[in-house]
């Protein structure tokens, strides 16, 4: 935690700073490497953090709550043998979110187990359901635009410089290799065609690679505006949803593009519209060269910060944990799990509420219908053509 007199407009630089100086106190195997043949790796970094403004006297607090870096999705064929214990999207927005909910679940699981002692950041509310602590705001980080509709513009200019993939991403307006289905022409895959704006992608990977039905984080968070950043398991003992109401990003990027993607094609729904911050610290591990490869590995880091329940840093690969690797035809591995995949934090969530534990994840989120109604409608809003669904991953312990 830190108090300083920052300014309004300097709030964005001190949220960046703060998740910048967790970074480096990071383990090596959760950072890029420089590879045997020279050639430098580099990542995202994401993190959120409550932001806690006295009115008064204008000084600010800040909580770091998760890092997450990462860059790379699972292909879609791979699932298959998951069970929720591997993550799908390990690109760094998405994994400090997840983050942001596991340390929700903590907080809420010391709570109940100790109702004498207070949380720094979650109460239990008037009607017995838990609420984070009014007095914060929160706040992600990243250390550049999000991949998908929000940068397509940007890396339209760039991606000319590197002329090669522009000219093979390229297709004729009705080419069908754009689409992983052609009735859904409001998904495109990946980068195809980058000039295309104001469509749902999938996650961007070489175009020959195998196809991961991941969404953008362009997509996810501009959806989360709507149906907050709470997962199905959070929403479920939280008594309201939170949003976000800082969206952190370095100051070259262009506001208008943030607001088309954001806020233009959210137009006629109720949401909670992020506002963007900029900073001017670039981060270190950044891409910086046309010639840096992205790295593999992925990372979590959870500033739990309670008692019970120290930080947790967890290097991944390959949606798994660092070093529980199996290849693709063998069974995945006991504790291979990440501390933010669906299997753990479902594990988690089942202590809270051991009357559910014999129920599967799948079933108990289809019995949500408030929240599937607000999934449905910013699905039709973002890709009125229709969805496509990732491979089911359902788990129970
Ligand atoms: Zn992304």
């Amino acid at each position: 935690m830190m108090t300083d007199g920052a300014l309004e407009e300097d709030l964005g630089g001190r949220i960046a700073a703060l998740v910048q100086n967790a970074y480096q106190k990071l383990g090596p195997a959760c950072k890029p490497v420089v590879r045997s043949n020279g050639l430098k790796e580099w990542t995202v970094l994401a993190g959120t953090v409550a932001v806690s403004t006295d009115k008064a006297s204008g000084k600010s607090q800040f909580r770091l709550i998760s890092i997450g870096t990462g860059v790379k999705a699972l292909p879609d064929v791979v699932l298959a043998r998951s069970q929720g214990k591997m993550v799908h999207d390990c690109h760094a927005e998405i994994l400090a979110l997840r983050g942001l909910n596991t340390v929700i679940l903590e907080h809420i699981n010391y709570l109940k187990k100790n109702p004498l002692r207070s949380s720094d950041l979650i109460e239990k509310g008037s009607t017995g359901a838990y609420a984070f602590k009014n007095k914060w705001e929160l706040a992600l980080y990243i250390s550049t635009l999000p991949c998908g509709d929000a940068s397509m513009i940007a890396l339209s200019k760039t991606a000319q410089a590197e002329c090669d993939e522009y000219r093979r991403l390229s297709f004729q307006e009705s080419d069908r290799i754009q689409w992983i289905d052609e009735k859904i022409r409001t998904i495109i895959r990946g980068r195809f065609n980058y000039g295309t704006i104001g469509v749902v992608r999938t996650k961007p990977g070489r175009y020959d690679s195998q196809i991961t039905y991941s969404k953008s984080c362009s997509d996810k968070l501009c959806a989360i505006q709507v149906t907050s950043v709470l997962n199905s398991l959070t929403w479920e003992l939280m008594e309201a949803p939170l949003f976000l109401k800082y969206l952190v990003i370095p100051k070259e990027t262009h506001p208008q593009d943030l607001r088309r993607s954001f806020r233009d094609r959210l137009a006629p729904m109720s949401c909670r519209p992020l506002e963007f911050l900029t900073c001017t610290r670039s981060f270190c591990d950044g891409k910086s060269d046309s010639t840096d490869d992205p790295s593999s590995m992925a990372c979590v880091k959870l500033f739990i910060d309670l008692p019970s329940v120290g930080n947790i840093e967890q290097a991944i690969l390959n949606g798994v944990r660092n070093g529980f690797y199996t290849k693709d035809n063998k069974p995945l591995r006991t504790n291979c799990e990440p501390i933010v995949s669906r299997y753990a934090q479902w594990k988690l969530f089942t202590e809270i509420r051991p009357e559910l534990s014999q129920s599967t994840y799948l079933a108990f989120k289809a019995g949500q219908d408030t929240r599937n109604k607000l999934i449905c409608d910013v699905k039709r809003q973002l890709s009125p053509d229709g969805w496509i669904r990732t491979c089911k991953d359902d788990c129970q312990l």
